[in-house]
């Protein structure tokens, strides 16, 4: 089947963690405890769709324990934009108080 790794094949992507079948070659680089009270999960990962071309993306996963598990994957020239703007809305929250 196009687009998607078998699950009895070891995935040929150096780099992936994904275990089985899968449609997207993914790495697990960082799971922060990020919700308020520590509810949640805040993932950053490198992922790259199962299909020709596609290239590798920065994603953005949140983890609650009442909703599905969303992702988003952030185009790379945008990750340092948004890592700043997170920063600097950090520091102004932290200074509101
Ligand atoms: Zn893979």
């Amino acid at each position: 089947m196009t687009g998607i790794v078998d699950r009895n094949t070891v995935c040929s992507v150096k780099w992936c963690d994904e275990k089985g079948r899968h449609t997207v070659h993914r790495r697990y680089l960082a799971s922060v405890p990020g919700g308020m009270s520590g509810a949640g999960l805040v993932g950053v990962n490198l992922a790259q769709r199962v299909q020709p071309r596609a290239s590798v993306c920065v994603e953005l996963t949140v983890t609650t324990p009442w909703a599905a598990t969303a992702g988003f994957l952030l185009a790379v020239t945008a990750a340092p934009e948004i890592a700043a703007a997170l920063t600097e809305a950090a520091e102004r929250a932290t200074h509101l108080g």
